[in-house]
């Protein structure tokens, strides 16, 4: 497993940053008239530990992507954080997600597949894994002709958001769809919020395959707030939904290696781990001196007093999982936070009732 060619890996960071409207243009990168403040910036950014060799995938191309063969006529397509992938079947190709920062990597990596197999390089069909645009804005590149697929609520999100580069479905199910494309089984199912209201579980049980994204990835630890899931219960309850379908291989839609059944198992741990030392650190941090130092600022005690629980609970968590999963010591305090929230909240643990 070598690592990624750093001009390309630089080449498709820029391209991300591009995305990003609040930062400079990539062309006052390249032409270094932010050398300065890019140096200084370098002296004063935090250091972090090492990315687990357990967590790189294959090595991208020149255009910055790789492809590779799930099992079968199934292939994944990564650019290093991003995953989509496609079923290149003997009526035409159906695709899974078009993520923006793939874009038109995605055709070359199906041309180049299609080609080899002598078949069909068409996409027929695009299945939406849920709504979000870093995950579908490459959508529109594929034409009107093509049939998409999604939740009800996937179309209800995507007419409400309006952006022209994610059409609306034109295929919708509530709880389970079974698509067949050339000869194939393709099984999506709904099974609760989750990560976002309309995110599916897609299943090609001929395949040995399941498709997730947004909620394990592996090898990593989710970002901010568990992948900024709208749910937490919901989030943390998919994965053993996942893990209750039969499969081998698992597409997370994340980072730059295929997932298995381990990875979303030490996952489900990880968030364990973050809930049970969450508790531990909600009956161990006394809320008195918070209180009685801010006094009728609430909010500063409130927060003073809930940083102090996140930051007890995940300390050994992050000490546990560091050279497990990349980015434990980046990302944990913030998830612990919405787990701390959603415990509190959700759960209604530690309410109290007013004598
Ligand atoms: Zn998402």
């Amino acid at each position: 497993m070598s690592a990624p060619d750093p001009s390309t890996s630089r080449r498709s960071f820029l391209a991300r940053t591009a995305a990003v409207a609040a930062v400079p243009s990539v062309a006052a990168l390249t032409e270094g008239a932010l050398a300065e403040p890019a140096a200084a910036a370098e002296t004063t950014l935090p250091d972090y530990a090492p990315v687990p060799k357990s967590a790189l995938g294959p090595a991208l191309n020149e255009q910055g992507y790789y492809v590779g063969q799930v099992e079968r006529n199934l292939y994944w397509v990564t650019d290093g954080t991003y995953q989509a992938a496609f079923l290149a079947t003997r009526d035409g190709v159906v695709l899974f997600d078009a993520p923006p920062t793939i874009g038109h990597n995605l055709q070359r990596a199906i041309d180049q597949v299609t080609a080899e197999n002598g078949v069909s390089n068409k996409v027929t069909h695009l299945v939406y894994s849920h709504h979000h645009a870093d995950h579908l804005g490459a959508s529109s590149l594929f034409g009107k002709s093509v049939t998409r697929i999604g939740h009800a609520e996937n179309k209800r999100l995507l007419l409400r958001d309006n952006d022209p580069t994610r059409p609306a479905p034109d295929i919708t199910f509530e709880d389970h769809y079974a698509l067949r494309v050339g000869g194939q089984r393709i099984r999506l199912a709904w099974h609760g919020t989750n990560h976002s209201p309309d995110n599916i579980y897609i299943h090609l049980p001929d395949h040995d395959t399941l498709m997730l994204v947004d909620v394990a990835l592996p090898g990593w630890v989710p970002i901010y707030n568990l992948n900024l899931s709208e749910d937490i219960p919901g989030f943390m309850a998919a994965s053993t939904t996942a893990l209750s379908y039969p499969w081998k291989h698992f597409i997370a839609g994340h980072l730059g290696r295929l997932g298995n059944r381990e990875d979303v198992t030490l996952h489900q741990q990880y968030v364990t781990d973050i809930a049970a030392q969450v508790r531990t650190a909600l009956a161990t941090v006394d809320p008195t001196p918070y209180f009685v130092k801010y006094g009728a600022n609430t909010w500063a005690a409130v927060k003073t007093y809930l940083d102090a629980v996140t930051d007890r609970a995940a300390a050994p968590v992050i000490a546990k999982y560091t050279g497990v999963l990349a980015a434990a010591d980046v990302f944990t305090v913030s998830s612990t936070l919405v787990v701390l929230e959603s415990i509190r909240l959700d759960l209604g643990d530690g309410s109290q009732i007013h004598p």
